[in-house]
């Protein structure tokens, strides 16, 4: 949750509440105001206006398992393998517009959730393409599956692609960029090159990285891949939640009796939270809510006020958006 840009609250629990913004007190019914002789009275007390912000909700997927790849590389095929999401599958670029979740069932052990996350391409970071506004969805994944075509059928270098997924990563957060990665070298049933993955492997092993060969359409080294999975995500320690940057709690002010009068002729202009809060609790147009109104008025000093500043019968009172007579 954001506030001015900031972050100010992370809801990632089930039922989790946070306080951001304290709504007005209630007002108050006529009943309320009820007495054993005045038992219908049609005073009665507005509620307090709330306090108002605007707050950018963001939502992020909960996996434990983001896919990232550039388009195409297999990686709604490796879901819809191994969970049974059945995410869009085509064979030309930008097939998955949406994140995709799939939950991988006990056959692996312990079940878990996979995010398939739209091809991140190059320049996603900067908001080309459809990458960006999917990265923050892998931001609470704990393992990423670096999914990359090996085949060499739609001319790709995979270790290219590694560094530029990569650095798309990098630059959208550091922070990403160190998260566990396993290396899945895909397509291997169409492999037309065996150099091209040879040189991912050497890559892993430079960057000290898992590599696992698949083939999602085949099936061929998934149960091996998964296993793996599986157990990485029993050692790695749950993402801990990402702290709020700022933790704010708007608050109702107190009750402060401020005001200010300004003089502008005959008219007097009274404004300021006690004004405010008094207009607030008013029903105009109404006998008991008037009288209310008048005793308020010189309880907080403002009749006083009025008076010390030369208020004359006939003269013009601005009570914030509202103008009444005074009668002495
Ligand atoms: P995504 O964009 O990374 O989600 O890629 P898709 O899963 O949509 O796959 C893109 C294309 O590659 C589809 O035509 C798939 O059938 C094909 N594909 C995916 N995995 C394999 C694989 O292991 N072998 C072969 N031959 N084709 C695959
Ligand atoms: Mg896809």
């Amino acid at each position: 949750m954001l506030l001015h840009g900031k972050l100010v609250s992370d809801l990632s629990e089930e039922n989790q509440k946070e306080l951001i913004l304290q709504g007005g007190r209630g007002g108050k019914g006529n009943t309320h105001f009820a007495t054993s002789t005045r038992q219908a009275p049609r005073f009665s007390q507005d509620g307090e206006k709330g306090i108002e912000k605007e707050l950018v909700l963001e939502l992020k997927l909960l996996a434990d398992v983001g896919l990232i790849g550039f388009p195409n590389v297999g990686k709604s095929t490796f879901l819809s393998r191994v969970t049974s999401a059945k995410p869009k599958i085509a064979d030309y670029h930008f097939t998955t517009i949406i994140p995709n979740l799939g939950v991988v069932k006990s056959i692996y052990g312990d079940s878990f959730v996979i995010a398939d996350i739209p091809g991140i391409i190059e320049g996603a970071s900067t908001g080309v393409g459809l990458g960006i506004q999917f990265l923050r969805h892998i931001e609470r994944t704990r393992l990423l599956l670096h999914v990359i075509d090996v085949s060499g059928i739609e001319g790709r270098k995979p270790v290219e692609d590694f560094y530029t997924i990569n650095n798309e990563l990098k630059t959208y957060s550091e922070k990403l960029s160190t998260r566990k990665q396993i290396i899945v070298a895909n397509k291997i049933d169409v492999m037309q090159d065996v150099q091209l993955y040879k040189d991912l492997e050497e890559l892993a092993k430079e960057q000290n990285m898992e590599i696992y060969k698949i083939s999602a359409a085949t099936g061929e080294g998934i149960d091996d891949l998964m296993n793996r999975v599986t157990q990485v995500l029993k050692e790695l320690p749950k993402e801990e939640l990402i702290e709020a940057e700022e933790r704010i709690v708007y608050t109702l002010q107190e009750d402060k009796d401020e005001f200010t009068v300004l003089k502008d002729g005959n008219d007097f202009i009274v404004e300021g939270p006690a004004a405010e809060r008094l207009m607030g609790r008013i029903n105009i147009g109404d006998n008991e809510s008037m009288h209310y109104f008048q005793k308020s008025i010189r309880q907080l000093g403002i009749e006083n006020k009025l008076k010390q500043m030369g208020i004359k019968e006939g003269d013009t009172v601005k009570f914030l958006d509202w103008e009444f007579e005074w009668y002495d």
